[in-house]
């Protein structure tokens, strides 16, 4: 049984989503011990982006497993309870998602998506992340 009010949970959703979530602040850290400046969240560019390279017109999205579904994920699952509501939640994120994509090929930029469960293992992280950013 779900206790959670809709609004409680509508809530939790917005604080979990916006800013500042754990596996973010581990890709910033690594990003700065890197040697890295970026800005945050810049509003002018479009979906406005969690990681902003202005110069190398570059942007890196650090998605949840969960909410933006990373596909075939273990830790994506559909929730098996309140589907109703789940289902187009998630279904609202990841056409969000899409259409941010396509607005930022438009602008020419390029961006990278580091999922969450990429966020462990430091080494495999920095080669990957130094490989994005590095590429002309
Ligand atoms: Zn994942």
């Amino acid at each position: 049984v779900d206790t959670i009010s809709k609004r409680k949970r509508s809530e939790v959703m917005r604080s979990i989503r916006k800013t500042d979530t754990r596996p973010e602040v581990a890709v910033r850290r690594l990003l700065h011990a890197m040697g890295y400046r970026f800005r945050l969240y810049a509003k002018e560019v479009p979906g406005r982006p969690d990681i902003v390279f202005r110069s190398r017109r570059k942007e890196i999205f650090v998605n949840g497993c969960f909410w933006h579904q990373h596909c075939g994920c273990v830790f994506a699952r559909e929730p098996k309870s309140n589907r109703s509501y789940w289902i187009p939640k998630l279904e609202g994120n990841r056409r969000r998602d899409r259409r941010v994509r396509r607005m930022l090929t438009t602008a020419k930029w390029s961006h990278l998506t580091i999922w969450e469960c990429q966020t462990g293992r430091a080494k495999n992280l920095e080669r990957k992340l130094r490989g994005y950013l590095e590429r002309l």
